[in-house]
């Protein structure tokens, strides 16, 4: 942060930014990761790529934070929510082939599936991602709550054709407010970019040849992400070690459950 200031990059571009996005990149399994303002314009800029458009249906898990559906609005697409199940409280693959069943009867595919790993339990993946594949429909994975949960390994965020992260003030790590869009496409990840400033063109000129946002994460901000990354180790087991202090407790006490991480399951136990 120091250097940010003593070189005077104060501003949405600079050197950090794009370390910030590589080591996101390296840590999730990515290609690419574009560096924004909040998780909320990460699911913004996602829909904007996928091109709903008004009318248009959007999956939408219903447990879950506003900043997942509030982009739906935005764009004036209808959201259909979709119930959880109770092993990971996160989307249902059965409800969840119901409802895609349901749209395509009433001649509406749906164009695309927001899926949330909820307090840093991952998702049933597996089974919602060969949905996704069987019925082609691309999953945006808002991974908000979930940087560095994970299935066999594999990161929250790399599941679906784009993933959203957050570092909010009250997430697992924090830029003071900032978030990343993540992709193995890298167009897509360019293009977020894009859209992110203004959606300006490359003309000396001020070009501007479509609606875009002032979505960038600063240089300071991306700055206090990098040493945010350095910590994210410490933090997820100090969660962690709050979770096994929660459940040792209470344990025995009637009505007191505790979410179990199913075979093969990491969470950052982000809330427990
Ligand atoms: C925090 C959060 C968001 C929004 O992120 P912001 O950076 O606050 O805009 C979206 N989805 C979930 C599940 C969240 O927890």
């Amino acid at each position: 942060v120091k250097d940010a200031f003593a070189t005077n990059w104060i501003s949405p571009a600079g050197p950090f930014l794009q370390q910030f996005e590589e080591k996101l990149a390296a840590y999730c399994g990515t290609s690419a990761a574009a560096a924004i303002h909040s998780g909320t314009a990460g699911i913004h800029l996602a829909l904007r790529l996928l091109k709903v458009q008004a009318d248009d249906v959007v999956l939408c898990q219903s447990f879950t934070f506003v900043g997942s559906c509030n982009p739906i609005i935005y764009e004036k697409a209808r959201s259909v929510f979709i119930d959880s199940e109770p092993e990971t409280w996160n989307m249902c693959p059965k409800a969840l082939e119901q409802a895609i069943d349901d749209c395509l009867a009433k001649g509406k595919k749906p164009k695309a599936i927001i899926v949330v790993h909820l307090y840093g339990m991952p998702a049933k993946m597996e089974a919602i991602a060969a949905l996704a594949k069987h019925y082609d429909i691309p999953i945006i994975e808002d991974a908000a709550e979930a940087l560095g949960s994970s299935i066999d390994g594999k990161p929250c965020g790399s599941f679906g054709q784009m993933g959203v992260l957050s570092f909010n003030g009250n997430k697992i790590i924090t830029t003071g407010g900032g978030g990343a869009l993540l992709s193995n496409t890298s167009e897509w990840v360019e293009e977020a970019r894009f859209l992110a400033t203004q959606a300006k063109g490359p003309a000396p000129h001020y070009q501007h040849s479509t609606v875009g946002y002032n979505y960038r994460l600063s240089n300071v901000a991306a700055a206090i992400g990098l040493g945010q990354l350095e910590v994210l180790k410490d933090r997820i087991a100090a969660r962690r070690a709050n979770h096994e202090f929660y459940r040792t407790l209470l344990a025995g006490i009637p009505g007191v459950h505790f979410l179990d991480e199913p075979e093969g399951y990491f969470s950052n136990r982000w809330l427990s």
